[in-house]
């Protein structure tokens, strides 16, 4: 293999029990290092699935989508947000992908009549990938997260290359970052160092010496706790670092800084590493001084679990970096409303702006629909995102166009006034992984709209993941009564970007913005909706006092 000069490896494992943030341990220390670094992450992925494109979000949270189109899960998100980078659909390696490869290269008699095995077949594709991944990046430093937890069967593998790789690229290249857990048991009062020093043991068994471990704990780890464990797992005390539980995980990178980590990546890894001027700095200090409040209602169906949203979540929050507004996230059950438990006026009560979000399916479709004809009767500021736009075209053909019965085909078939259909490339498709329209695409921005003004720039590029577009046949007429198609993919005349004049803030586009949100520059669309729900608190508080 050809090296790069200095390029370096960071191999973050996970143990104890999943969910203490591996994603987040990993994109942090990323973050510490890619003002000066190309630092380019990846994920190895256990499970059989190809991508998490065909999971449900109830199972695995929100799928998140990358400009060349693959579909990845949230910690990519992560990890684009926290190295100001764009990721690769190849930069995820699945256990779905790897064996696909491999059935492939047996078919065509790529292995020249050997027998095919896990050790050294699978093991040697899953290091040709992230070879591979290292040279067409031109990475400085390759970031890799091992999911799951070290004593899972489906991770082994992974591991097995993970511990090779450092035969072949040089102990002075490589560090391995441990997580744990270090819980406070009730009653107890204490730290307590068991399960780190027992999932240290899981991972020596594989041959991997961790050089740093973090141990995830509700308080900053104790002297005393730092030289337990440095002595039974044999790692430097200055190597042990709190994963410290936050409010806002934006501040874990400066936490680890504080703690050292930098002092040890330069020491192993023979890195210069000098300190810079962090602009997220300045915003965190925003977010912990906001100078007031507003409240977004999140119209959903996957309200009961927060991270379907998650991006939509990280969006409105750089919004509050930028405008000082503390925002309450309000999770609406449209399914509620649907059910004729409560109304669209009750639920919004004291609401200062409302998104509609992305969805698949006909439940909750009505309720949305009664929220979306609130928010526009009543002029509250509302976005709509993807499923959004095409149900706030929906209401708009019902209730403006007097169309009756209009629907997307996705939740009636036999519509009389399908202004939402099935894209014509689409209708031929039935197989349902990576068959979306997926990825970023060019939008051409009207001119006078206010999404070229919130953009203020003629040409945008966003992330798209649909079936159904707002129907070609209906474009016309929807304009002639007023909704205006602000947005255009051109190539196929697809609407892109709606929005209606007489209204303070009315607008959706057919992409994800929330997708390409970064604390420094959060996305246009949101931020124009936080301010216009901060323009209409004012207007209320000021006249019901
Ligand atoms: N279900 C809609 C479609 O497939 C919207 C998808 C979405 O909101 N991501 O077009």
């Amino acid at each position: 293999i050809l090296m790069h000069a200095i390029r370096k490896y960071i191999i973050v494992t996970g143990g104890v029990l999943s969910g203490l943030g591996k994603g987040i341990a990993a994109a942090s220390i990323g973050h510490l290092l890619s003002s000066q670094y190309k630092v380019v992450p990846m994920k190895l992925d256990g499970y059989l699935n190809v991508d998490p494109g065909t999971m449900n979000p109830y199972e695995h949270g929100e799928v998140f989508v990358l400009d060349d189109g693959g579909e990845v899960d949230m910690d990519f998100g992560h990890y684009e947000r926290f190295l100001n980078t764009t990721c690769k659909f190849e930069h995820n390696l699945t256990m779905g992908k790897v064996f696909e490869e491999i059935r492939a290269k047996e078919r065509r008699g790529d292995y020249l009549g050997k027998t095919v095995q896990f050790i050294p077949h699978v093991v040697e594709a899953i290091k040709e990938k992230i070879h591979a991944t290292a040279e067409k990046e031109n990475a400085d430093i390759l970031l890799i997260e091992v999911g799951g937890t070290v004593g899972d069967m489906e991770s082994d593998l992974y591991i097995e290359a993970m511990r090779q790789l450092q035969d072949e690229v040089g102990e002075e290249n490589i560090l391995y970052v441990h997580l744990t857990y270090v819980p406070i048991p009730a009653g107890v009062h204490e730290q307590k160092s068991k399960p780190t020093q027992q999932s240290v043991y899981e991972l020596r068994r594989r041959g991997i010496q961790p050089d740093v471990i973090i141990g995830r704990c509700q308080e900053i780890l104790t002297t005393e706790i730092k030289g337990k464990i440095a002595s039974f797992c044999g790692v430097d005390k200055k190597a042990i670092f709190t994963g410290l539980d936050v409010d806002n995980v934006y501040k874990i990178p400066f936490l680890l800084e504080e703690e050292g980590i930098v002092e040890i990546m330069k020491k192993k890894l023979k890195l210069e590493i000098i300190s810079v001027d962090d602009p997220w700095k300045q915003l965190l200090h925003n977010l912990e001084h906001p100078t007031r409040e507003i409240s977004i209602a999140l119209c959903g169906k996957y309200t009961s679990l927060t991270d379907s949203y998650a991006s939509i979540k990280e969006a409105l929050m750089h919004c509050s970096a930028h405008t000082k507004a503390k925002i309450q996230i309000k999770f609406i059950e449209t399914t509620d409303i649907e059910q004729g438990n409560i109304c669209a006026a009750e639920m919004l009560q004291g609401i200062d702006g409302v998104i509609v979000p992305g969805g698949f399916g006909s439940r909750g479709v009505e309720g949305k629909l009664a929220v979306i004809r609130y928010c526009r009767e009543n002029k509250i500021p509302l976005l709509g995102i993807c499923f959004g736009l095409q149900l706030m075209v929906v209401e708009f053909a019902r209730d403006v166009c007097l169309l009756e019965n209009a629907n997307t085909t996705e939740v009636d078939q036999h519509t009389m006034h399908p202004v939402v259909d099935l894209m014509t490339e689409q209708k031929a498709i039935t197989a349902k992984g990576a068959t979306m329209r997926l990825g970023a695409y060019i939008s051409y921005l009207r001119e006078g709209s206010l999404a070229r003004r919130l953009y203020n720039s003629e040409i945008v590029s966003e992330r798209h993941r649909h079936r159904y577009e707002v129907n070609q046949q209906y474009h016309q007429f929807l304009e002639e009564n007023g909704l205006s198609i602000s947005g255009l993919y051109l190539e196929k005349n697809l609407a892109e970007f709606i929005e209606l004049k007489d209204h303070p803030y009315f607008i959706a586009t057919q992409a994800h913005p929330e997708l390409k949100s970064k604390l420094s520059t959060p996305a246009p669309l949101f931020l124009g909706l936080v301010k216009a729900a901060m323009d209409k608190s004012i207007y209320y508080s000021s006249s019901n006092p």
